[in-house]
């Protein structure tokens, strides 16, 4: 858990910036999609908005709330409570200032917290969403469990996450081992096993996306951005660090395997 905290205390700044605030992957129609990487962000928040049914005043989960974003739109949009939880300090300071600064500040609130021991009682929840922060996980049934639990009964759960697509072939091998430790990724499997373990957590599932085609332009996209926001990484990676992420996600953008999938649940 300290080498993720780390990785986002000392990364969430210029990752933010390439993103507009957002620190997660966009959403292209296509690889010609002439969208910037913060549209296409934004647009991938509002695949995940249209799978969370809550309404007004309803009170949201985020968990691995990054520097608030998403949580704010989803507040601004659809008039709900947010409180995001993360396991990096330096994002949760960020992200409530940029909830005053957005005027959002009585309703969305952010803490620092570690989602495989939530903070929070039983069924105290509408709706919780987890957007690109399971592949951090340890132990992913066992963070979906501790969702489970602070959900209401009919409460709604929203996922973004990685996936993979299969085996990789032996040619990828490296580039996969190499996203998953630059990347943090812990927990990473094919779609069915997640939908096993929502399952396996309580949680109905109601519908269950592949959109690794419209996410994997984004790799590449990453990539350049940081090598033109260069000037906001060195002084914090130097420049073998550097070299090393951008690398890390134009090889990514050559495996396959390396998915995207959206998930919603109930629990009934
Ligand atoms: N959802 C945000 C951030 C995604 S980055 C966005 O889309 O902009 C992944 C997030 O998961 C980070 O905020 C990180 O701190 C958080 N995270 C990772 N492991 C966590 C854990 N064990 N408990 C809570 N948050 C965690």
């Amino acid at each position: 858990m300290t080498d993720i905290s780390q990785m986002y205390d000392q990364l969430s700044d210029p990752f933010a910036g390439l993103g507009a605030g957002n620190i997660h992957l966009g959403y292209f129609d296509g690889p010609d999609d002439a969208a910037t990487l913060a549209e296409a962000a934004d647009r991938l928040t509002d695949q995940l908005i249209a799978r969370l049914p809550v309404v007004r005043d309803h009170r949201v989960l985020d968990v691995g709330c990054g520097v608030g974003k998403p949580a704010l739109r989803l507040a601004g949009d659809l008039g709900v409570r947010v409180v995001g939880v993360s396991i990096s300090e330096a994002q949760i300071g960020i992200a409530n200032e940029a909830a005053r600064a957005a005027g959002l500040a009585d309703r969305v609130s952010f803490r620092y917290a570690d989602a495989m021991r939530l903070p929070f009682p039983d069924a105290s929840f509408d709706g919780v969403w987890a957007m690109e922060s399971l592949h951090h996980m340890p132990d992913r049934l066992q963070a979906l469990r501790e969702i489970a639990r602070v959900l209401r009964h009919g409460g709604v759960l929203s996922i973004a996450d990685f996936v993979q697509l299969g085996p990789v072939r032996e040619q990828d091998e490296e580039a996969l081992r190499a996203f998953r430790s630059g990347g943090g990724v812990h927990t990473l499997t094919g779609i069915a096993e997640y939908e096993a373990e929502i399952a396996d957590a309580g949680l109905t599932l109601t519908s269950s996306s592949d959109i690794s085609a419209n996410v994997r332009p984004s790799m590449v996209r990453t990539a350049e951005a940081i090598r033109g926001a260069a000037d906001a990484f060195l002084p914090l990676m130097g420049e073998e660090g550097l070299r090393r992420l951008i690398d890390n996600f134009e090889r990514a953008a050559t495996v396959p395997q390396i998915g995207y999938a959206l998930f919603a649940a109930r629990r009934s």
